[in-house]
């Protein structure tokens, strides 16, 4: 893994991207004269001065944005290097207050909920018929309304407990040694990606498994993956609570209501022209009602997102406790490698398209999806420590984050790098590793399937 504290230290130069054409695969670099590694397999670039840090097609997408875009970003990773030096200085109570102010800002949400289903109740026992028609018509606003708790999970993708006691047993373990409660559903996906959600009435945990991730890493690493996941039950992450999280989803669900929507027009003469009028000035209407779910959602998003990532940072603590510093940040390093999955699988459909047709017996086999996997293994042992550390710094310069809600890559690693390393609280023995890879097996077959047909 390179080190992502030494990333961390000022960049000697202001990176020039130029494109990596062929004659750019010189051996030393046109800026500062340094060293640079030819291979034609990854993107030639300067680690003394990040000469081609991000090739130019890729650096095109950030000279489109406008100056007020880019002030935007920069103003909120400087909030973000800032609360990441708060969290490693070791402050816990840094985002109480914003906890505070969420989880008051999510009242009113509830209680306008409240207010039209208890309306909708009034009307109906105590009203006249045209009264309660009206409490009817409420009942189905409050119906609509209603906050969203989300559903368990079915289908193809969720591993029963009865198919997969290993992986169940392995997860229960990790749940234990966090004191969270154990798992309720396991699913199967094929993000590269992991993610824990608590659903339902009855707050049953939905664990889901991105298999490309999870392929690519070793078993430890993916004990880390499993106790960054479990610790969102332990880590104080209020936004995926009852309270905070349904009020959030209701938020977005209302702005999805009312949002004013494209319809198609009819008509000719006065008819268009009345119906064109109609459309602007209920669109005109809507646009505003949907400025007030809008703005609440923005605003608790806004209170959450330190919080919340506070909360991750936490997580990846307890991960690193249970798997291991080590293979906490070796997980940590393999998100960054995402774009290989789609490396690996149009490389493997180009195979399969041009195999000569079954049924010929001359034909020599040809690869199978289940190649998939193996490849996909293969191609990431195969990319070297230079690309690894370019994929790294280039996270820092983007901001890199496995999804909105998580603190840049390069920050999580930094952050680990800072404390002292743990070895792993839970290992699993070789019999127990080909336990899950069985379990997993059909998973595997079917997930190459979609990836491959896509
Ligand atoms: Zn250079
Ligand atoms: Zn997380």
């Amino acid at each position: 893994m390179p080190n992502p504290a030494a990333s961390l230290s000022p960049s000697p130069a202001p990176p020039t991207s130029s494109p990596s054409t062929s004659s750019d695969r010189r051996r030393s670099c046109p800026t500062c004269s340094g060293p640079v590694d030819p291979d034609p397999r990854f993107t030639a670039w300067c680690p003394a001065c990040e000469w081609n840090l991000v090739p130019a097609e890729e650096a095109a997408e950030d000279c489109a944005k406008s100056a007020k875009d880019l002030a935007r970003e920069r103003a909120a990773a400087e909030r973000t290097e800032r609360l990441f030096e708060e969290v490693a200085a070791g402050r816990t109570d840094i985002t109480r207050r914003d906890w505070l102010a969420a989880s008051a800002l999510a009242l009113p949400v509830h209680a306008v909920t409240l207010a039209v289903a208890g309306a909708a109740g009034w009307l109906l026992v105590t009203g006249n018929t045209p009264l309660r028609c009206l409490g009817a018509l409420l009942l189905a606003v409050a119906f609509l309304l209603r906050p969203r708790l989300g559903r368990v999970p079915s289908g193809t993708c969720v591993l029963a407990r009865s198919e997969a006691p290993a992986l169940y047993g392995l997860a229960d373990r990790v749940a234990a040694e966090l004191g969270a409660p154990p798992v309720g559903v396991i699913r199967v996906t094929e993000d590269f990606n992991a993610s824990m959600a608590v659903v339902g009435l009855r707050r049953r945990s939905v664990l889901t498994v991105g298999l490309p991730l999870w392929e690519a890493l070793d078993d430890q690493q993916r004990i880390a993956l499993l106790g960054h996941e479990f610790a969102h039950h332990v880590n104080g992450d209020n936004r995926r609570g009852l309270w905070l999280g349904s009020a959030m989803r209701a938020l977005a669900h209302w702005y999805e209501l009312a949002r004013p929507s494209e319809r198609p027009r009819g008509g000719y003469g006065v008819i268009a022209l009345l119906s064109l009028i109609g459309d602007y000035l209920s669109n005109a209407f809507l646009h505003l009602v949907s400025q007030l779910p809008y703005r609440a959602y923005l605003l608790l998003d806004r209170l959450t997102a330190r919080a919340g990532q506070q909360a991750e940072y936490r997580a990846d603590e307890l991960g690193a406790r249970v798997g291991s510093t080590e293979a906490a940040r070796g997980a940590m390093g393999a998100m960054l490698l995402g774009s290989a999955v789609g490396t690996v699988t149009m490389r493997l459909r180009a195979e399969i398209q041009s195999r000569p047709r079954a049924g010929r017996r001359e034909a020599a086999p040809g690869p199978d999806v289940s190649a998939l996997w193996p490849q996909l293994r293969e191609h990431l042992a195969a990319i070297p420590p230079l690309e690894r550390e370019r994929l790294l710094r280039r996270s820092r310069r983007y901001g890199h984050a496995v999804d909105a809600s998580h603190p840049p890559t390069h920050l999580r690693l930094a952050l680990l790098a800072r404390r002292a390393p743990l070895p792993a609280a839970i290992t699993c023995s070789p019999n127990e590793a080909a336990a899950i890879a069985a379990e997993l097996a059909p998973h595997r077959t079917r997930i190459a399937r979609t990836l491959l047909a896509g």
